[in-house]
């Protein structure tokens, strides 16, 4: 019989989640893994996918099932629950990909992601038990390396890949393009939800479902655009797009956007229908940009009628009142928009764009007016922040009092404009995969020229606490969403988090 080509492993996540993941952090599908399937598959080549969030293996049980695969390449696809949680997904990724490599050195092994994208040879050097490394998507490397007999002569020749050599001796080989717009369809077809375990078997986040725990599964996320027009100084999810090996680029550079025909896409969303999906994330960084696209698919969905319940992202600047009936009747009932700071200028100085002439306050009461509920996305230690101004942005939140309210610190994420800029000023950057989890026991934010990096988590974590045990939110809660809404959040937000830096 002949030899599975690839095995995708969905490495797990789960320990950079403290206690919130028992109950209250999602288990989403793996969308690159499921990106990446597709595509081998469609090249002819046999393919599964495994994803370790669900099967929860130890070591035993996925060495064995690996021998039991015996796939030719298998991939480790790290991209976390969203791109900018590839480098804290490492930890999980390593350990496990270093149980395969104790058990069978002959095992060849890749890495594809975020993370390996933006330090891949830093990446190769740190982990002998990784064979491959991609440099961008990986999808053409991906295929070119499977169309191979993988000896070290092949990999020499494999655009987009770096590579260790029978001596040791680690490669960078030139880039590769990415897929362009044009042939997305037929290159990159989606995702293969076919080949993940049950939809019933993954959860929304508990805010998606109205803070309902009942209604978080079945669950699916996908793309329907990829990558971001913008710049924004924290933020590395355009590195998937690099084309140029030069390790002074960042994410920045690569702010490429392109979106499947929406003709395409609603016969997924058509797939996720049939088998009984209603939560739906839309992952994309920049859905709501460019109309003839995301407004289409609205149309589409409409058309169907599907009662679908989704959440997706937008800049405050990209949303305009027109696009809201639209976006609400195909059932967009969360907007999450990146409001990042409450002053202004830190605003400018870390999000390139018109961000700064946006009224903030009128935009998020436009979204409610519509009965969108919104989950606003707020960043502590941003730019020049300061004591009085991560105190703003809280303000600012506790003011807009939003449905939810997602609070992170800004951390040097490697791929990330930040990143270049932490190490050519000689910041303290994370050291361990852990340290980049934004909840995680050891997280490790990056500083500022005026705050620690102790005293922006300790602010993060009292922002939090100070937001959703607010009554007046929960008065609101308990309005829209009733008791079981506020019984979901008082269990949350009596788990506390436990901070390494801050001496827990
Ligand atoms: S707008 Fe959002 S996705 Fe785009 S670069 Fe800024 S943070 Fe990243």
């Amino acid at each position: 019989m002949k030899k599975l080509d690839i095995m995708i492993i969905a490495p797990s996540a789960r320990n950079l989640y403290q206690k919130l993941a028992n109950d209250f952090s999602a288990k989403e599908p793996n969308i690159w893994a499921g990106l990446l399937a597709n595509a081998t598959r469609k090249a002819g080549f046999t393919v599964v996918i495994y994803d370790m969030e669900i099967e929860r293996p130890n070591r035993e049980d996925f060495t064995e099932i690996i021998k039991e695969y015996n796939p030719r390449l298998i991939l480790f696809v790290v991209t976390g629950q969203n791109p900018n949680a590839s480098t804290a997904a490492m930890a999980g990724a390593v350990e496990s990909a270093e149980w395969v490599k104790e058990k069978e050195p002959n095992n060849l092994i890749g890495f594809v992601g975020p993370h390996i994208n933006a330090l891949p040879k830093e990446t190769l050097i740190a982990h002998e038990f990784i064979d491959i490394g991609f440099t961008n998507e990986g999808v053409y490397a991906l295929i070119d390396t499977l169309s191979s007999d993988l000896t070290e002569g092949d990999l020499k020749k494999i655009n987009g890949i770096c590579f260790r050599d029978n001596d040791g001796n680690i490669h960078i080989n030139k880039p590769s393009g990415i897929v362009p717009q044009e042939k997305l369809e037929d290159d990159m077809p989606g995702v293969a939800y076919d080949l993940m375990p049950s939809l019933k078997e993954y959860r929304t986040s508990s805010w998606h479902s109205n803070y309902h725990d009942l209604d978080r599964s079945p669950f699916a996320s996908i793309y329907t655009s990829l990558g971001c027009i913008y710049q924004c100084e924290f933020c590395m999810i355009n590195i998937i797009n690099r084309t140029d090996n030069d390790s002074n680029l960042a994410s920045a550079n690569f702010n490429k956007f392109r979106f499947w025909d929406p003709e395409f896409t609603i016969k997924q969303l058509d797939y996720l229908a049939k088998q009984g999906v209603k939560q739906i994330k839309i992952a994309d960084e920049m859905w709501v940009l460019n109309p003839k696209h995301f407004l289409t698919l609205c149309d589409l969905i409409i058309e169907r009628d599907y009662n679908f319940n989704i959440w997706a992202y937008t800049r405050i600047d990209t949303i305009k009142e027109k696009y809201l009936e639209k976006l609400k009747a195909a059932g967009v009932n969360w907007l999450a928009p990146g409001i990042e700071a409450g002053n202004q200028l830190i605003r400018r100085e870390v999000t390139k764009g018109k961000f700064e002439d946006i009224n903030i306050r009128q935009v998020v009461g436009m979204i409610k007016e519509a009965g969108i509920n919104v989950g606003a996305n707020y960043i502590f230690g941003l730019g020049n922040d300061n004591y009085d101004s991560i105190q703003e942005t809280l303000n600012l939140a506790i003011e807009l009092n939003t449905e939810n309210a997602n609070m992170y610190c800004a951390t040097a994420l490697p791929g990330s404009p930040l990143y270049n800029k932490a190490k050519n000023l000689g910041w303290d950057l994370p050291s361990k995969y852990e340290e980049y989890g934004f909840l995680s026991y050891e997280h490790l934010p990056s500083q500022t020229k005026f705050l620690s990096a102790e005293e922006i988590l300790r602010f993060r974590d009292y922002a939090f606490h100070t937001y959703f045990e607010n009554p007046r939110f929960l008065k609101m809660i308990n309005e829209k969403f009733g008791a079981p809404a506020i019984e979901n959040i008082t269990q949350m937000t009596k788990i506390r988090l436990k901070r390494k830096i801050l001496g827990d």
